[in-house]
């Protein structure tokens, strides 16, 4: 029998990207998916179709996770389709470089809408459903505790990612559901390989391994992270990064 066999997981923000990479290795471990997008209909279905392709079990659901409407439905539709939910994995993320003299109270707005509150937000929904031996991933990054000076907006975000995984941790531990951050270093996606192309020597040398990370690296966190291998881990955050600090 598979890892995951009989778990129910939704990952939001798994149209594409690390997301994806994540989704398909829940499947791959046997849980069944919810692939959560909030723009392409076609992005989720391909990520589907690849999971059914592969033997697993996963259905596409819309909601933007930036709008606090949008969320419960989405934590209802995963019970409605599959019956339960034990995983959440909180992914949908947006990522735009600044700086002191470039930031906007807009730009702000839109980070923390999505980052922090859709997180807190799909967690609380997620919560009054999981069981004892409930899983929550918050996908953090590196930046929260190694920032670099043109990312002050969205490095804050992954901050208080980091500081709400240890205080869930603490909430929710009396009923046995774990809150494990696992904060990726770069990771090389269909979204970011085109801008990071002229930043890549400077990535890869700035990390140990001597390689950027790709998203089958953060899902296999991922995959220890909801096993029960992992039983004792609850309120702190993993760095998966190949050892990379700025
Ligand atoms: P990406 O832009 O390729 O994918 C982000 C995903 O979130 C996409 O599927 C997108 O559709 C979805 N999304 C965006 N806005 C949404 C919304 N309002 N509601 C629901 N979904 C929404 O990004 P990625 O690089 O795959 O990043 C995934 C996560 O990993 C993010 O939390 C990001 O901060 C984090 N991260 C990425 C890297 C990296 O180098 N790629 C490094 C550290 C952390």
């Amino acid at each position: 029998m598979r890892k995951l066999t009989g778990k129910v997981a939704i990952v939001t923000g798994s149209s594409k990207g690390i997301g994806a990479g994540i989704a398909e290795r829940l499947a791959a471990d046997g849980a069944a998916v919810v692939v959560n997008y909030s723009r392409s209909a076609q992005d989720a279905d391909v990520v589907v179709r690849r999971i059914a392709a592969a033997g697993g079990q996963a259905t596409a659901v819309k909601a933007d996770l930036s709008d606090p409407a949008q969320i419960q439905p989405l934590i209802d539709a995963a019970v409605a389709h599959f019956g339960q939910l034990d995983i959440l994995v909180n992914n949908a993320g947006i990522y735009q470089p600044d700086s002191l003299d470039s930031l906007t109270a807009e730009s702000f707005d839109a980070h923390f809408a999505l980052n922090v509150r859709g997180l807190l937000l799909a967690t609380q929904a997620a919560a009054r459903v999981l069981p004892a031996g409930g899983v929550i991933v918050n996908i953090s990054s590196g930046l929260a505790k190694s920032p670099y000076p043109v990312v002050h907006v969205y490095s804050s975000t992954k901050g208080a990612v980091d500081t709400l995984t240890r205080s869930l941790g603490m909430e929710l531990g009396p009923r046995r559901i774990r809150v494990v951050g696992i904060a990726p270093g770069f990771v090389k996606t269909e979204g970011n390989a085109e801008s990071a192309k002229d930043m890549t020597d400077f990535l890869v040398g700035k990390t140990p391994l001597g390689r950027v990370g790709m998203p089958m690296d953060i899902a296999a966190a991922v995959a220890f992270a909801v096993s029960d291998d992992a039983g004792w881990i609850t309120g702190t955050t993993i760095d998966v990064s190949g050892g990379m600090v700025f």
